[in-house]
């Protein structure tokens, strides 16, 4: 999985990495974010180091670049996911493609240059823009998995409190949109863009 900043894989994807962490455990994950500095890095780490505690085969990666800034870092950051190149992995998740964001886009355009045949889903990240569109690809969630997820983030991510929107309302009503529309059992899911799927 790849993210542009500290929180962003377990808010966009984290009930799914749970998900799979539990139905799969010889799972090997590689756990990339781009940009975090000073206390947002230490989150990032201990936050993903939390989630991967299970996983036999993990790595987490978190790079140099400046927060908002990175399309005008450019060529460092295509530099830093040429060197990505070295993992295979079966699924990659990452940023939408059209995120409001510019750091989330370049990330994601950086994923679809560097893993040309993989299996890639886009993630969606709530913010201010109002971006959030049709996704098309929904991970169910039980409600325990709904819970641990909204459990991590509140308790991984002390930085982000002051932020009116770091909410578990927040958080639980994306996944409860998600799920009505994917009519999932316990009312959850995560929601995801397949812009291509290879078999
Ligand atoms: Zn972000």
């Amino acid at each position: 999985m790849i993210g542009a900043h500290s929180d962003d894989i377990e808010i966009g994807c984290g009930g799914t990495v749970m998900r799979l962490i539990r139905d799969y455990p010889d799972l090997c994950v590689t756990w990339v974010v781009t940009t975090a500095h000073n206390e947002r890095m230490a989150e990032a780490r201990q936050s993903a180091n939390a989630m991967l505690a299970g996983v036999n085969h993990h790595e987490v990666l978190v790079g140099p670049f400046r927060d908002g800034f990175l399309p005008y870092d450019g060529a460092a950051v295509k530099e830093y996911f040429e060197g990505l190149k070295r993992v295979q992995p079966d699924l990659i998740l990452t940023h939408y493609g059209r995120d409001a964001h510019q750091d989330h886009r370049l990330v994601s355009e950086l994923t679809w240059n560097t893993f040309r045949d993989h299996m890639i889903l886009e993630f969606e990240i709530p913010k201010y823009d109002g971006d959030l569109g049709q996704p098309n690809f929904f991970v169910r969630l039980d409600s325990d998995l709904a819970r641990a997820k909204v459990e991590h983030l509140l308790e991984h991510f002390p930085s982000q409190h002051g932020r009116r929107w770091f909410t578990e309302e927040l958080f639980r009503s994306m996944m409860r949109i998600r799920g009505m529309e994917s009519n999932a059992t316990d009312g959850y899911a995560e929601a995801f863009y397949c812009r291509k799927a290879v078999i």
